[in-house]
């Protein structure tokens, strides 16, 4: 059955006004998430992300230290050099592990990649050196269009790294889908569209709306029989669009609807290892 995954971005100050509401969603529905912060908002305000997330329904892993390219990004700019590279993913980990105590298992990287970190060869031996499980780094269609497509995991065995797992993740860049980012109208999506139903005419602005786009995901996977669905989600820019929440109200009650399992990229990694070992002993 196809795994339902809430998963959201902090990276920066407006995140923890943002963060108190969508727990508060999350408890309502007892429904999972992870989420992966930057480092230096975390410890702009460790107790309080703590208080927030130090719970059995979360998962709390890594959104680098500070933001900064593990690769080149024509969006979001050029790569930090090696170094910063090498800081960025070690003192990530470093950060959620010594606020949460407690494993710090996966990374999603800033920006991410349509073909994740598989053409970072220096990236990836970081990752795989700090003792990062998973990666979550592919999240663009090819040619860095919009809307990614349901890429499922995958190993980088190819790459050298047969127990780093690159758990990807769906749809839109959602600030992207309200001009939260002010980058205006810009080449964003494919043509000829892989999804043209889930490109929407304009800039959305409402959250029905913006669940309607959701739902053409989630449904989509549940049909292709695929292993999971997540979303790109950033707390502050959920939060400037829909004060109240409400996109995700209609979409963890449409999960539930479906009767979809909902869970963490943890409980995902469990899964793909576990099918991995199966495979290994045939
Ligand atoms: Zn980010």
């Amino acid at each position: 059955m196809t795994l339902y995954i809430a998963a959201y971005d902090a990276e920066s100050a407006e995140c923890l006004a943002a963060c108190r509401k969508i727990v508060q969603v999350h408890r309502r529905h007892e429904l999972p998430a992870t989420f992966f912060i930057t480092g230096k908002v975390l410890e702009a305000d460790p107790e309080e992300y703590r208080r927030l997330l130090d719970d059995p329904l979360f998962e709390v892993a890594s959104h680098t230290y500070s933001h900064k390219m593990l690769r080149d990004h024509p969006f979001c700019g050029p790569a930090a050099s090696e170094q910063q590279i090498r800081d960025e993913i070690f003192l990530g980990k470093q950060s959620v592990e010594r606020v949460f105590e407690r494993p710090c298992l996966g990374l999603r990287p800033g920006c991410g990649w349509p073909d994740g970190l598989k053409g970072a060869p220096r990236a990836l031996e970081f990752v795989s050196e700090a003792g990062f499980r998973y990666v979550s780094s592919m999240s663009w269609a090819k040619d860095f269009a919009l809307p990614a497509p349901l890429n499922q995991p995958f190993s980088y065995e190819e790459q050298g790294f047969p127990d780093l797992w690159e758990l990807p993740v769906h749809g839109w860049h959602e600030n992207l889908l309200k001009d939260n980012n002010a980058w205006g109208p810009r080449r964003l999506t494919l043509w000829p569209p892989e999804m043209p139903e889930a490109i929407p005419p304009a800039f959305i602005t409402t959250p029905a709306e913006e669940f309607a786009i959701y739902r053409l995901f989630i449904e989509r996977a549940v049909s292709e029989e695929l292993s999971f669905v997540s979303l790109v989600w950033h707390p502050w820019s959920l939060n400037r669009f829909d004060s109240e929440m409400e996109m995700l109200d209609l979409t963890f009650s449409h999960v539930r609807g479906l009767g979809l399992r909902a869970g963490t990229y943890g409980d995902l990694l469990a899964r793909v290892r576990e099918g991995a070992g199966r495979q290994r002993q045939l």
